[in-house]
């Protein structure tokens, strides 16, 4: 039986040695604030369908510390998704498999393969796909290959400085990402709940997810999925059939209940 054994950091793509130094300061700066709360009701899973790793030029974390990191949370299911690199989401799914056989995360847990292109207008996801794609094209173009694939495509924090804007609503996506953990500011949290709200999304499954770069972000922002079992195929048809809603837990949104708290004490 051949076990799993965790990509050797020699072959990351940071290759910054400071990146080490500034990953255990953010992931401490992130556990001061506190966890995320992950909220899901009866026939519910919640996911975090966008995490990157050590296989993305901007990331360090295993795959195998954000698969227990999701399971500790009360997460369901996870995507790693890397920069126009498809090894984080193969690894992932090797890691996951060693753990259930070593009894170590739930045999339900999904993991669903994907990865996040650079089109000449910004990111793009996939997901259900075991290939990276072309960089630079059209999204027209990318989603077209991601869908003739056999993929599904997704808008990735499309009002993001590294998102294609208004092509949002130009190209055939199967899901957008509305809440966003790496969204910050006011401007880019009102386009998010337009999108969110906006007549041309209403039958389309609306993602939340925390674009993780370091272990202590993941489920910052969570998809819930409405599932009839606990299965990628269930998990894909959810998406395709637009059940999905996405939730956020950010730091600022934990600060404003737990404040919210003292001042009821008054
Ligand atoms: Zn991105
Ligand atoms: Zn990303």
């Amino acid at each position: 039986m051949i076990h799993y054994k965790k990509p050797d950091k020699s072959i990351r793509e940071c290759k910054y040695k400071w990146f080490d130094t500034w990953d255990r300061m953010v992931n401490c700066a992130l556990r001061c604030v506190g966890t995320p709360d992950i909220h899901i009701g009866p026939g519910e899973v919640a996911m975090d369908l966008h995490i990157h790793s050590l296989f993305s030029h901007c990331s360090i974390s295993q795959p195998e510390d954000v698969i227990l990191r999701c399971v500790k949370l009360g997460l369901g299911g996870v995507c790693i998704m890397d920069h126009n690199d498809i090894r984080g989401s193969v690894d992932a799914a090797a890691c996951a498999e060693d753990l259930k056989r070593r009894r170590l995360i739930p045999e339900e847990f999904i993991v669903i393969p994907g990865v996040e292109i650079n089109s000449n207008s910004g990111h793009i996801g996939a997901l259900f796909v075991d290939q990276a794609f072309p960089q630079g094209l059209s999204p027209e173009e990318t989603v077209r290959l991601v869908h003739e694939s056999g993929g599904l495509a997704i808008a990735v924090h499309p009002y993001h400085s590294t998102g294609i804007k208004d092509a949002v609503f130009d190209v055939p996506f199967d899901a957008v990402e509305v809440e966003c953990g790496a969204v910050f500011g006011a401007k880019l949290v009102k386009q998010n709940c337009d999108l969110a709200h906006d007549s041309r999304f209403a039958d389309m499954a609306k993602f939340g997810t925390s674009d993780a770069h370091y272990i202590n972000g993941i489920g910052t922002c969570y998809t819930v999925m409405e599932l009839q079992e606990p299965t990628i195929e269930a998990a894909r048809e959810a998406i395709e059939n637009g059940r999905c809603s996405a939730r956020s837990s950010k730091p600022c949104i934990r600060m404003r209940k737990l404040l919210g708290g003292f001042s009821k004490l008054d």
